[in-house]
């Protein structure tokens, strides 16, 4: 309403929390021997691991070479099949790519944006090898459902746990739920390491490759087994550089200590949204299912019928015009240029991601946000939709 309401200082929609024992674990490693291939890489991986209850972790330097090597470990290759949610972050189904296969998109629940299981059965042919479900948010997907799918159809269930750090399903860690889980330690994630991402599983053979892969595809125990030589090493399989650095590593392993607080604060946050847009019948929040503990990377709230995306495009400019930085996450995937030509993906893939992409939109939600911030978004929300909807009418 009022102009004079724009912030000095515009609220994202996630940031980070850096605090001088971060700094000063940074700092440490810097001053060290190692920046990378040292000891605080060895170390997060084991203190993350721990974390999600996980037999092993490889740390790699973000969160979409953690889904390459998810994909690289279960041998992905050309003319091979892989089911992700239409709703994702375009890495999701990038890593698919990366190997050759190709991305089959599933459509998801408006209720929740997860991948829908009812929806899976349909998609799986003599060519699919593998479901990757996205928690979308920080709410881990129905695994019991998405196991049950791959069991019947030996298929890998990889989870995309880019946004569910510390989330649980059942009380069961995301992390811990399926073959192989990725994570981002990008700044808007839950915890960052700058840019950075990791990897865990309990199949000690899939770790192995992973951590050949990241390194070029170079053979570890070449040098002990079968060279004469000191210099000499192997490559069999080809691999990238996607090495982690030391002090990225203490940066991590700084930020998961304080994870579970600052996952506790989100989650206060997401309470104080939800109870006050429970009067309000043009703000839906997103289900939360039973069986979560959700991590709210992301706190989603849907707008109008989905039949108007008028009414999100207004709300949306009406608050960044005043400084609060909501966003949308995602366009669905497959409609994207892309994939449109190179896979021949159109409009009407997936009716409800469709749909509900019309609707969403992301409110700020980060640790360090007050009360009277949140409660200024929900006020500047509640005006901007009573506005749109008045336009509307
Ligand atoms: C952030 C994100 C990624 C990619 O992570 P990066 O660290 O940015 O490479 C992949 N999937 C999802 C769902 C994400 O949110």
């Amino acid at each position: 309403m009022n102009e004079g309401s724009r912030r000095a200082k515009p609220l994202p929609y996630g940031r980070q929390t850096i605090a001088a024992d971060d700094i000063a674990a940074v700092t440490r490693v810097l001053q060290s021997d190692w920046l990378t291939c040292g000891p605080s890489v060895a170390e997060f991986e084991s203190n993350f691991a721990s974390f999600v209850d996980s037999k092993h972790a490889v740390a790699v330097n973000s969160g979409t070479a953690a889904l390459h090597c998810a994909m690289h470990a279960i041998g992905i290759t050309a003319g091979d099949e892989v089911i992700v949610p239409a709703i994702s972050f375009a890495a999701t189904a990038n890593c698919v790519v990366y190997q050759g296969g190709r991305p089959v998109f599933s459509d998801v629940d408006p209720r929740t944006l997860l991948i829908d299981p009812a929806d899976i059965e349909r998609l799986i042919t003599p060519k699919t090898r593998a479901i990757i479900a996205v928690d979308y948010a920080g709410q881990p997907c129905d695994y019991d459902a998405l196991r049950s799918i791959c069991d019947e159809h030996r298929l890998w269930l990889v989870a995309d746990a880019c946004h569910s750090v510390g989330a649980s399903y059942h009380g069961r860690p995301c992390g811990s739920l399926t073959d192989l889980t990725a994570f981002s330690f990008h700044p808007v994630k839950s915890m960052t390491t700058g840019e950075g991402g990791m990897v865990t599983t309990d199949n000690p053979e899939f770790s192995q490759k992973m951590r050949q892969f990241r390194n070029h595809g170079i053979v570890q125990d070449f040098r002990q087994r079968e060279s004469v030589v000191q210099w000499e090493y192997d490559i069999r399989e080809i691999g990238f550089n996607y090495r982690i650095s030391d002090f990225q590593c203490a940066l991590g392993t700084s930020q998961l200590q304080k994870l579970p607080g600052w996952i506790d604060r989100r989650r206060q946050i997401a309470e104080r949204y939800t109870s006050q847009f429970a009067e309000c019948r043009h703000i839906q929040p997103l289900a939360v299912q039973s069986y979560s503990e959700h991590a709210y990377h992301l706190y989603v709230v849907r707008l109008g019928s989905g039949q108007s995306p008028a009414m999100r495009a207004n709300v949306f400019q009406r608050l960044r015009s005043i400084g609060i930085n909501v966003n949308v996450h995602y366009r669905p995937i497959y409609l994207h240029s892309f994939y449109r030509e190179r896979f021949g993906y159109n409009a009407g893939l997936c009716p409800n991601a469709e749909s509900v992409y019309g609707q969403i939109l992301s409110l700020p939600v980060f640790p360090s946000m007050t009360d009277a911030d949140v409660d200024f978004v929900v006020e500047e929300l509640l005006a901007a939709t009573a506005t749109a909807s008045s336009i509307a009418a």
